[in-house]
């Protein structure tokens, strides 16, 4: 895979899944933008380490659920990089809760960012690849997404309505040289998850063919194959990385 030349929109680049897509897109030679929401010294890094790889990065703080914020985001890709190539919609939280004890302000904090997020994101980004012709979107769904999980109805809700976001979007601009797609990862080991108590990481452990978690590689390398040039013909997909957990 050659990214040469190609700019790639990071959001939440800063930590786990979204810093090991940074890296990869780097080491492959692309530029990167990469968003944090708080994280000011983690985002630095990540781009002090891309830069490192020999690829030029750039670090802008900017939370996806602020329409005005995502504009400036994609504006400062495109003014410093010459264009906007791709887009990792990988920015995410979570507040779980039982659905009868689910605030109100914890389910939209949760759309919010993962749902609306994305939204945002795609919508800014398509005006610059629509004038090139060429875009590759990649959004991070869940095994959630696809069969829910107790505890986490506005997660799976966020995770789900990526799908519907991201094959919709791919009928729409497909025929314009744009990829959407979607990658499902499992149980990957993040900040995220490592507040999973021993006993939960045991019981999940045993639904999972490959026998082991997920490392945020795991999901780059699926995540940069579908921002490559070898994905051309592959729009609208869910690709799982999650060692065969939701088959
Ligand atoms: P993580 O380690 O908790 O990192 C989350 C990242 O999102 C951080 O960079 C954070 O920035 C950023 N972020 C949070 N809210 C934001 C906002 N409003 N605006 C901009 N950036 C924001 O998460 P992860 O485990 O790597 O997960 C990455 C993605 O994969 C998420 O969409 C998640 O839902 C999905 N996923 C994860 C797993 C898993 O097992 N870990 C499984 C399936 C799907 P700061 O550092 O500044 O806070």
């Amino acid at each position: 895979m050659n990214f040469q030349g190609k700019t790639a929109i990071v959001t939440g680049g800063s930590r786990g899944i979204g810093r090991a897509v940074c890296l990869e897109l780097a080491k492959h030679g692309a530029n990167v933008v990469l968003c944090f929401a708080g994280n000011e010294a983690a985002a630095q890094k990540t781009a002090a380490d891309c830069e490192a790889l020999g690829a030029r990065a750039l670090a802008v703080r900017c939370n996806v659920a602020d329409a005005a914020e995502v504009q400036a985001l994609v504006a400062a890709a495109v003014e410093s990089f010459g264009g906007l190539h791709i887009l990792i919609n990988n920015a995410g939280i979570t507040r779980d809760g039982l659905l009868l004890r689910m605030s109100e302000s914890d389910f939209d904090a949760v759309l919010d960012t993962n749902l609306k997020g994305a939204f945002l994101c795609m919508k800014a980004a398509a005006k610059p690849m629509i004038r090139q012709r060429y875009g590759r979107i990649v959004s991070l769904s869940s095994v959630v997404g696809l069969r829910g999980n107790a505890g986490q109805v506005n997660y799976a809700a966020s995770k789900a309505g990526i799908i519907g976001l991201t094959k919709s979007m791919a009928k729409e601009l497909s025929g314009r040289g744009i990829t959407a797609n979607a990658v499902a990862p499992g149980f990957i080991e993040t900040d995220m998850t490592a507040s999973m108590t021993e006993s939960a990481r045991a019981v999940t452990l045993s639904t999972i063919p490959a026998g082991r978690l997920g490392s945020p590689e795991d999901v780059a390398k699926a995540v940069v194959f579908l921002a490559s040039d070898d994905a051309a013909y592959i729009t609208g997909e869910v690709l799982s990385v999650d060692g065969g957990m939701a088959m």
